[in-house]
């Protein structure tokens, strides 16, 4: 058995969906776990309609717009639409709902982005039956995916893996199963983060024990760099899990930061391939190995929000650092990179939060205890690599290479792996070209 994941890139429109069907039909003897995010795009538009329904904007035109591109889809793939009507009317009521309220909260959020997987694995699944692949479409609730009320970024509860085995080890039609989307144990709908269709993967990879966890997108594997940023990016054969945790985790958005950890426990491979060429062997994620590799990539993380807490008098005062904490823990709002000095606490935080009411309602209540900044549009910047800790030399280096530049905020890290800096959003995609120029292309 594998699990077989499928980005929204290469779900983007009628004609890579039937070279995904095609992939899968390479594998059927493999006995593969389908499991699929959104069409390309399609969670970006339904978080930007949501925000602006609750602003004010009427949702229907820009619905309708979500509805077509699906439509135009099923009939190019020669299906009939009528098995996604009910699920179209009711993106519409829901976005209506919000318009008329003007309220937006993160669980109906995770409500309104679930429907990008519920739309693309009914038409994947509807497909493969066309083409007389016995499949049967699953949310992830169906299987049992139970998380925590964290919405918009739920964690998975450990009863889920039994639950997976109990529902998908003895089907007989192929399974195609939504990433991203899960239910809290009262059944409320909840997101596994940004990405979180890889995270899906291999939380199903590792209930079922399976051979191997594909991850399908439209790159050849992990690269120095992202591709789209720095065009001679290299190549890795094969990577740590370590190494692949950290830059996952600090915006290298190949790969959802909590993919490895399932694989991870059970030792299940993890190869990332590219649905545009198929026979490229992309990258493996292995345990250990033994390359002395100094480097292993430079990601960006965009649209970073920091906060900076300033308060001369109380900063080191006892409890004060657990009471802006708590705060945060209040509104269940979570923080990347956290920095002190003796009388700032610098923190950043997820794009998910902006414009969300509970970031505002946490900077209320910050601004009773202390003088509070908020920064936009910043970017992290991440280097991973055990040549991380030859600390001295690598820093002078990689400072160097950014001394035309303001770093807003250092931080090592716990692990020795990697280490990350805040820089402006519009610098960041010229510091990643000169620092791979550094690292990469000596
Ligand atoms: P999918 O829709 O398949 O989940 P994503 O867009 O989430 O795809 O991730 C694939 C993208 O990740 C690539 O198109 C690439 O631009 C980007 N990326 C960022 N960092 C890296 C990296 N170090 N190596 C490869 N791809 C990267
Ligand atoms: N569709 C979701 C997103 O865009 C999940 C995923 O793609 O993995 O974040
Ligand atoms: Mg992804």
């Amino acid at each position: 058995m594998i699990v077989m994941k499928f980005g929204g890139t290469s779900l983007a429109n009628a004609e890579r969906i039937k070279n995904v069907a095609n992939i899968i039909n390479t594998r059927l003897n493999k006995k593969p776990i389908v499991v699929v995010s959104a069409v390309g795009g399609i969670t970006d538009k339904l978080i930007d309609l949501a925000k602006e329904a609750s602003k004010g904007t009427n949702p229907n035109e820009r619905v309708e717009q979500i509805v077509d591109i699906h439509k135009k889809i099923i009939k190019s793939l020669n299906l009939n639409d009528e098995f996604l009507i009910e699920d179209f009317v009711k993106l519409y009521d829901i976005l209506n709902g919000i318009y008329l309220l003007r309220e937006l909260s993160p669980r109906s959020l995770d409500i309104v982005s679930s429907f990008g997987e519920i739309f693309s694995s009914k038409i994947l699944s509807e497909y493969l039956i066309s083409l007389g692949i016995k499949s049967k479409q699953y949310n992830g609730w169906d299987i049992g995916i139970v998380t925590d009320n964290n919405f918009t970024n739920a964690e998975i509860l450990e009863k889920t893996y039994d639950n997976i085995k109990d529902k998908l080890t003895n089907v007989k039609d192929l399974p195609v199963v939504t990433g991203f989307i899960a239910n809290d144990e009262e059944g409320n709908i909840t997101t596994l983060g940004r990405g979180g269709s890889d995270y899906t993967a291999s939380i199903i990879g590792s209930a079922l024990d399976v051979e191997e966890i594909e991850i399908w997108t439209d790159v050849n594997g992990i690269k120095t760099a992202d591709p789209r940023i720095v065009e001679n990016a290299r190549q890795w054969d094969k990577i740590t899990f370590n190494e692949a945790a950290e830059m996952a985790f600090f915006g290298a958005k190949v790969l959802h930061p909590k993919t490895i950890r399932p694989a991870i426990t059970k030792s299940i491979p993890v190869r990332i391939l590219n649905t545009y060429e198929i026979e490229n062997r992309g990258t493996s994620i292995v345990n250990e190995d033994n390359e002395d590799v100094l480097f292993r990539s430079i990601s960006l993380k965009k649209d970073v929000t920091v906060i900076r807490i300033c308060s001369t008098k109380m900063l080191m005062a006892y409890g004060f650092l657990a009471r802006i904490f708590e705060i945060f823990r209040k509104y269940k709002i979570s923080i990347d990179i956290v920095s002190t000095s003796e009388v700032t606490v610098s923190l950043t935080l997820d794009k998910v939060n902006n414009g969300l009411k509970n970031l505002q309602s946490a900077i209320l209540e910050l601004e009773k205890i202390a003088k509070v900044e908020v920064l936009k549009e910043r970017s992290i910047i991440c280097i991973v690599g055990k040549g991380i800790r030859d600390k001295s030399g690598i820093l002078k280096r990689i400072f160097d290479v950014c001394r035309n530049y303001n770093i807003e905020l250092v931080s090592q890290g716990v692990s020795p792996l990697n280490i990350s800096f805040v820089v402006k959003q519009e610098d960041a995609e010229n510091i990643i070209k000169e620092l791979h120029k550094e690292l990469f292309e000596k």
